[in-house]
């Protein structure tokens, strides 16, 4: 059925929109894109030579290979010594910082000052041109924050006509702008609260009686494309462009949408990048270009997220792909389709690292200041009992070896905050990234308890 928005009045099935979508002439690639799910695509035999060969250049001391019990992992080409530091990566393909932290994290090195505001702020270069009309208290606000005059160099350096910076700042304006609104109209508020509240239990019904969960993802994700293409063309292209006349339409987003939305619109950014500036030699547009390339390599697990989240299948498609679409500036909207984003979103699900306050302290306090994407670090797997462990210097990480292994080994890191628990409590924490630890460790406590019995 089609899932009704709280701000429209569209009462037609899906088979009377698809035709009047034919009729308005909107982006039918884009419609058609989404009907093949980006985890069923065959790859040809070109492709996985082309794959094979990206995949052994991101390291000299391992390859990336299938493994026995499913996905690829890392292996070791020769033995090697405790200490070597078999893989670095200079800076995250995305990184997103949670808003509570937003101004005391730097955006470029992670740094974290006890708590103090960062003094570097990025402003945007429109609001300064345009004088804002509504120039208020939240407006100062509006900026990216950084440790260093050095770290916010580096930013704009990395930057492309300010479209990063623009971006992000758009975001971070939207979602002040939503909860202002709320706040004037309380009436109004309730009301979309109760509306919202009714069509994600609505959605989350439908998908638990679903005989077929990943096409019943795929049509949400049809509809929600096709609803947001609805929405947009009632407004005349001069209305579009204000962002005041979008406003209404843009969902209201909760914390854990923002810090989603700017990751996904740091990678959105590498692909303008790259597909933009091919002639350039920068050395940072091809390196993230090669991460990018890897980036496509990696797994979505949305299916599996969604299965275990229900909830997470209405975030996805009516509050973040909705923000998205109306929101996001003209040079990157053609990368907001249902399959990009689709897959931007799942492939972070079991690939991204945490930022955290304190590293590698077992029992400290530690915080989640937000999470990156390194996709040549994405294919070690996990082990309760590791010889590999990642060490955050800023936003680089490296990985070194915590003892001597032999050639053909596989180099595994520990995911989990319960590495010092016991079984069940690993096994239930490591459910998070929808697998059954089947580490050696792992396997010689299950026969010790098996035995017991
Ligand atoms: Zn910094
Ligand atoms: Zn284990």
């Amino acid at each position: 059925m089609w899932n009704q928005s709280p701000d429209n009045d569209i009462s037609s099935d899906l088979s009377t929109l698809v035709d009047d979508l034919t009729h308005l002439d909107l982006q039918k690639s884009s419609l058609c894109s989404t009907i093949t799910s980006p985890t069923t695509s065959v790859a040809s035999s070109a492709e996985v030579d082309e794959a094979t060969t990206l995949l052994n250049s991101i390291s000299s001391y391992f390859s990336v290979k299938p493994t026995k019990y499913g996905g690829r992992g890392c292996f070791a080409n020769t033995d090697l010594a405790q200490d070597t530091i078999v893989h670095e990566c200079s800076m995250p393909l995305s990184s997103t910082i949670a808003r509570p932290f937003r101004k005391e994290v730097c955006g470029s090195c992670f740094e974290f000052l006890h708590g103090k505001t960062l003094k570097f702020k990025l402003m945007s270069r429109k609001n300064k041109q345009n004088n804002s009309t509504s120039a208020s208290a939240s407006d100062c606000s509006l900026a990216l924050y950084f440790c260093s005059q050095p770290c916010m160099d580096k930013f704009i350096a990395l930057d492309i006509d300010d479209l990063y910076r623009e971006s992000l700042l758009n975001v971070e304006s939207l979602f002040i702008k939503g909860l202002n609104q709320c706040q004037y109209d309380l009436e109004r508020k309730k009301q979309q609260e109760e509306a919202e509240t009714e069509a994600e239990l609505k959605l989350e019904n439908e998908l638990k009686q679903a005989k077929d969960i990943e096409l019943f993802i795929s049509q949400k994700w049809q509809e929600a494309e096709i609803n947001c293409q609805l929405q947009l063309s009632k407004l005349k292209p001069k209305q579009r462009k204000n962002f005041n006349n979008l406003i209404y339409l843009i969902p209201k987003i909760n914390e854990n949408e923002y810090m989603e939305i700017k990751y996904i619109i740091g990678i959105l950014f590498q692909m303008y990048k790259c597909d933009n500036c091919e002639n350039n030699k920068l050395s940072s547009v091809s390196l993230s270009s090669l991460e990018l390339q890897i980036f496509q390599l990696l797994q979505s697990s949305d299916v599996e997220k969604i299965r275990k989240y229900p909830y997470l299948l209405y975030s996805y498609t009516n509050k973040i792909y909705k923000f998205l679409k109306i929101s996001t500036l003209e040079k990157v909207q053609s990368y907001i389709i249902p399959s990009i984003i689709r897959s931007i979103i799942g492939k972070k699900l079991t690939n991204a690292y945490g930022i955290w306050s304190i590293d590698n302290e077992p029992d400290g306090n530690k915080e989640l200041f937000g999470y990156s994407l390194y996709s040549s670090a994405s294919f070690f797997n996990h082990s309760c009992n590791p010889n590999l462990i990642n060490i955050e210097k800023g936003a680089k990480t490296i990985f070194k070896l915590l003892k001597n292994i032999k050639k053909n080994e596989e180099l595994c890191i520990n995911y989990s905050d319960s590495i010092n628990d016991g079984l069940e409590i690993r096994q239930k924490d490591l459910k998070e990234w929808f697998f059954d630890c089947l580490c050696e460790r792992c396997v010689e406590e299950m026969n010790l308890k098996n035995a017991k019995k």
